[in-house]
């Protein structure tokens, strides 16, 4: 493999790629976080989701400028991979921007106009992102963005939106999107933190054919007092084994159960599936069948994020640390054996995946709001076949078996209880290494991963 050209010789090849001229003005431009971005101390970055119902020509507007985006995203994407294998030239975010200058240029091209010039150049920093994980080695090679697969999004920054705060409800706000001529009709379902200019919005279109914006704002969310267990310094700690029984047993006991929407659901799902493959491929009544089902998925998921919502809320406000297993949450649940019950199974699958990934996603951040530390695990730790009682380590056990008696010492365990508790006391183990390395005065990280500690000592 031939090296990266650089100096004379690459920008000659650049020219003749992008199509522009070379303005030194945009040459030393790099992708640096917007001015808006940086924070002000204490303060977290917050965002707001409301439903908003467009007028004909706002979702007109709004469609052409998602298909807009993807395209400039795919164009973007395909330049930075030809400059490299073709030339051997790397690409970055100023020069994606200029080619787009080119591109709008170009005969039959007028359509970009139609959207928000700051909405693309948004795009190819986002590409420009996409790109900087996959450096690091943090995610897969940034894909091409299609039709009906990807999300329909856009993102704008403070100069791409008008923002006027309604004197009479605070928090809550008209907003003119650029390229837009009328407000949008946002319910504010709740109210945002007054007197905020957001640092960006977000404009997206799920499956379902709704509408949201996702006002990002800073906040300072002050943190929550510390909750130390009964009678002790030590600080209040909760263990949460996440499972195919329940969604998530506690270490007390407590059991959440799977939320039960696949079965109120399934019936449905399934003969709305069956009616998709009746349709014609490409015909209108088969986007119309996708279009349900997709909307029954966004309900699905609506209910789903407000059970998890109240549920990591108390958790959260309850406990100082919480400890979950970490997961390779795709390998957790096997599907069963048997043509007949796969189907069921993978969809079984990817919702107990979804609230998983959801589950995590809220205490993550809910930690690092409210000052709580949420440690997570090795996969190696045998939660499940230690006993919690006395430690000695037991058999591998099928799934099916739900309680056991330990040969050592004769306790009875609930099998995912008997988890809980083992990841409580490990991860207080870890918190309390880490907590005790910490220089005096601070706090201990809000999330901390056992994976990415050096020299852990094994297990007592
Ligand atoms: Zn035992």
């Amino acid at each position: 493999m031939a090296d990266r050209i650089s100096g004379e010789e690459a920008r000659r090849i650049k020219r003749d790629l992008l199509g522009v001229g070379d303005r030194t003005k945009h040459r030393s431009r790099a992708a640096s976080p917007l001015k808006g971005l940086v924070r002000r101390p204490g303060a977290q970055q917050r965002v707001y989701r409301y439903r908003f119902y467009p007028t004909p020509e706002q979702a007109t507007q709004l469609q052409q400028t998602f298909g807009a985006c993807r395209w400039v995203y795919n164009e973007g994407l395909a330049l930075r991979e030809q400059a490299w294998e073709r030339h051997r030239v790397s690409v970055g975010f100023a020069e994606t921007c200029r080619a787009l200058t080119g591109w709008k240029r170009m005969p039959g091209r007028a359509w970009l106009k139609e959207a928000s010039s700051t909405v693309l150049q948004q795009v190819l920093r986002h590409l420009d992102a996409a790109f900087s994980r996959f450096f690091k080695g943090s995610s897969k090679r940034p894909q091409r963005k299609r039709k009906h697969r990807s999300k329909d999004s856009a993102t704008y920054v403070r100069t791409g939106f008008r923002w006027v705060e309604d004197p009479e409800r605070p928090g809550t706000a008209s907003v003119t999107l650029a390229k837009q001529t009328v407000p949008l009709d946002v319910r504010w379902s709740r109210a945002l933190p007054p007197g905020q200019l957001p640092v960006k919005l977000t404009v997206t279109r799920d499956r379902a054919g709704r509408f949201f914006l996702s006002v990002l704002v800073e906040e300072v969310i002050a943190p929550l007092p510390e909750v130390f267990a009964s009678g002790g310094r030590e600080p209040k700690a909760v263990g949460l084994d996440l499972g195919l029984a329940a969604l998530v047993t506690l270490d007390d006991g407590e059991k959440l159960a799977h939320p039960r929407l696949f079965g109120k659901y399934e019936k449905r799902l399934a003969s709305l599936q069956r009616d998709l493959h009746r349709k014609e491929r490409g015909s209108k009544n088969r986007g119309k069948a996708r279009e349900r089902i997709a909307r029954l998925y966004a309900k699905i998921g609506d209910v789903r994020r407000d059970l998890l919502d109240r549920f990591t809320t108390r958790l959260v406000r309850e406990n100082q640390v919480l400890v979950v297993e970490d997961l390779a949450i795709g390998n957790l649940m096997r599907a069963g054996t048997g043509t007949g019950r796969r189907r069921k199974a993978a969809l079984n699958r990817s919702i107990g995946d979804a609230a998983w990934g959801e589950l995590l996603r809220q205490l993550t951040y809910k930690c690092a709001w409210y000052g709580r530390t949420l440690v997570v695990v090795d996969r190696f730790f045998p939660s499940t076949r230690r006993c919690s009682a006395c430690h000695a380590k037991g058999p591998r056990q099928d799934v099916s078996i739900r309680a056991w008696t330990c040969a050592e010492c004769g306790a009875a365990h609930d099998r995912d209880t008997n988890a809980a508790v083992n990841l409580h006391d490990e991860g207080m183990r870890i918190y309390r290494m880490v907590a005790s390395a910490l220089p005096p005065g601070r706090v201990p990280p809000s999330v901390i991963r056992a994976s990415e500690l050096e020299d852990l000592a094994p297990a007592a």
